[in-house]
């Protein structure tokens, strides 16, 4: 490919709105352009290394046997009523009417649509297991989209299903993906962290994610350097402080707390620490109130709580339920007595002794609050989020928190969509048998930013070579019709030896055919100028090294074959 004929814009300056490496480098290298929020197109260098990935994705997809479907991205409301999440499903999904008033989504995921379509393809234990695939693009309404092609509107996903008999064999369907999902990433020149994942409140045994640790990652996790445990925020454990004994216990006081209300202020305001609080917040699940109590130095896991409780749809109360639930404005709620909702305690409270909470009074807090003796913990769990230097759950060493971006994500669904859409096939002995299923996602323009935001430095990308728009760039530097000639040439002997070449035969400085080449970042750049017209060497160089080697003209192919 000839670059004088190429639409390739490269740009000197970082572009105003992109506050992440990926999404500058994609814009300046010319890979993608802003359509509007949340939406990009692909430049045609952008879609060869889109293509790139999508082959590696489709190779091991059909190595592990799934099979490749092509599915409408309308998919038909009905559908979604089956599963109920017409809805559930909130202000992400697109909702579309045709002229005749049909109701549709612009698919945000497929578990439906596949669960529809596979119930009629389906119809014994013989055509069991089965997982089915695609390759296609996805919409979601995102409130915030931001980060270039990292949370966008608009994003190619490869989602999968998979069909089983039983518990037994999801479990191997959901082991061939996983080992799918590690050879998929390598492939990609990619490293990822598998973390433990929230399975949500409907159920699901395993979950895993696979990660990109980032500075930018919008995903927080909780790794410990000691045993290997690994998970995400929204889930992870975390070893808790044990009772430290009785200590003397104080009579319950009412204290006068005017305009007293944070955590922050009323630690200096009671001269103590923040665990000795017992912070209380109404919560509306699936619309109606709740508490939630954990310690002042912790914060609500909201994920976590929202499976103890066993709800959909989990939100913080309106001031006005507040009031009403606790009788006082917000700020002064506390267990004790508690408002008759239901109340969960993280599993850190029953340790606090002579603590304080809001007395459900405005302007009031207690004292010498004891759990046991001032309230009663009915219903206890694990609500609170693991943070820097909490023990790990397994090991008890200390776990570190890192950043990530989701790039894959790896589920098992049970039964929440065969069950409600009716999908049955015949076991050996003619019986009617509900199939298990899991899901299994990859977002395909997530993976390529993840892939720049893991492999650039100062000047540009840095392309590992399986995902790289070329192979080999040329560039080539000549003063005369002469040297042009000669650089032409070698350019068609690299083309005939089927080496996939990007040439600069722009009419520009040196410096700048180098610049572009490393902001680009194809592995591999020949450069055929002043030593090849003098003395006949060409120089090849690598992007991610520093130095550059001679080749003489006759060793230049071979050379290429062994580097790409
Ligand atoms: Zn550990």
């Amino acid at each position: 490919m000839r670059l004088s004929r190429y639409i390739l814009p490269t740009l000197k300056e970082d572009p105003s709105d992109a506050v992440v490496s990926s999404h500058r480098l994609m814009i300046r290298a010319g890979l993608i352009r802003k359509e509007s929020a949340g939406m990009y197109a692909y430049l045609p260098l952008g879609f060869r290394v889109l293509r790139k990935i999508i082959d590696i994705v489709r190779d091991e997809m059909d190595r592990a046997g799934a099979h490749e479907f092509l599915m409408p991205e309308l998919t038909n409301a009905d559908l979604w009523k089956e599963s109920g999440r017409w809805f559930s499903y909130g202000p992400e999904m697109f909702r579309i009417k045709d002229r005749n008033g049909m109701e549709y989504s612009l698919g945000p995921t497929h578990e439906e649509a596949f669960t529809g379509l596979v119930r009629g393809l389906i119809s014994s234990y013989r055509d069991l297991p089965v997982t089915v695939y695609q390759i296609n693009t996805k919409f979601r309404d995102e409130m915030r989209p931001r980060y270039g092609v990292i949370r966008s509107k608009e994003f190619i996903m490869k989602d999968a299903y998979s069909f089983d008999m039983d518990e037994k064999g999801l479990d191997e369907s959901y082991q061939a993906m996983r080992k799918a999902y590690r050879k998929i990433f390598e492939r990609c020149g990619l490293e990822t962290i598998p973390v433990e994942a929230d399975t949500g409140a409907m159920g699901g045994s395993d979950s895993e994610e696979f990660m990109v640790a980032s500075e930018v990652g919008e995903e927080v996790l909780l790794l410990c350097g000691s045993c290997g445990y690994r998970a995400n925020q929204e889930k992870a454990e975390f070893g808790r402080k044990p009772f430290a004994g009785p200590a003397p216990a104080e009579k319950l006081s009412e204290v006068d707390t005017p305009d007293v209300k944070t955590i922050d202020d009323l630690v200096k305001f009671f001269g103590t620490t923040p665990d000795r609080f017992l912070k209380s917040i109404i919560y509306l699940a699936d619309g109606k109130p709740a508490m939630a109590v954990v310690t002042g130095d912790r914060e609500i896991n909201e994920n976590k709580l929202k499976r103890s409780l066993g709800c959909s749809s989990l939100e913080l109360a309106p001031d006005s339920v507040v009031e009403e639930v606790t009788g006082a404005p917000v700020g002064f709620a506390g267990p004790v007595p508690g408002p008759s909702i239901p109340v969960v305690f993280d599993l850190s409270v029953k340790e606090v002794r002579n603590g304080y909470t809001g007395a459900n009074k405005k302007d009031v807090h207690y004292s010498g609050v004891n759990p046991g003796r001032d309230f009663e913990i009915a219903k206890e769990a694990d609500i609170a989020s693991a943070v820097e230097m909490d023990p790990c759950p397994r090991c008890g060493k200390p776990m570190n928190v890192r950043k990530g971006i989701e790039v894959g994500h790896i589920f098992k669904l049970g039964y929440k969509y065969s069950r409600p859409m009716n999908v049955t096939v015949l076991d050996e002995n003619g019986a009617s048998v509900t199939p298990i299923m899991g899901c299994y996602g990859i977002g395909i323009n997530r993976t390529v930013a993840a892939i720049v935001e893991q492999n650039g430095d100062g000047r540009g990308i840095v392309w590992p070579k399986s995902v790289a728009p070329f192979s080999v760039h040329l560039v080539g530097i000549s003063k005369t019709a002469e040297e042009s000639a000669a650089v032409d040439r070698i350019y068609g002997m690299m083309s005939d030896a089927g080496i996939d070449v990007l040439y600069d035969d722009r009419n520009a400085s040196p410096g700048f055919k180098f610049a572009d080449a490393d902001l680009i970042g194809i592995p591999v750049r020949v450069t055929v100028g002043k030593g090849y017209f003098q003395d006949g060497d060409i120089e090849i160089k690598l992007r991610k090294e520093k130095d550059p080697v001679k080749v003489r003209e006759e060793a230049l192919i071979g050379k290429l074959r062994e580097l790409v």
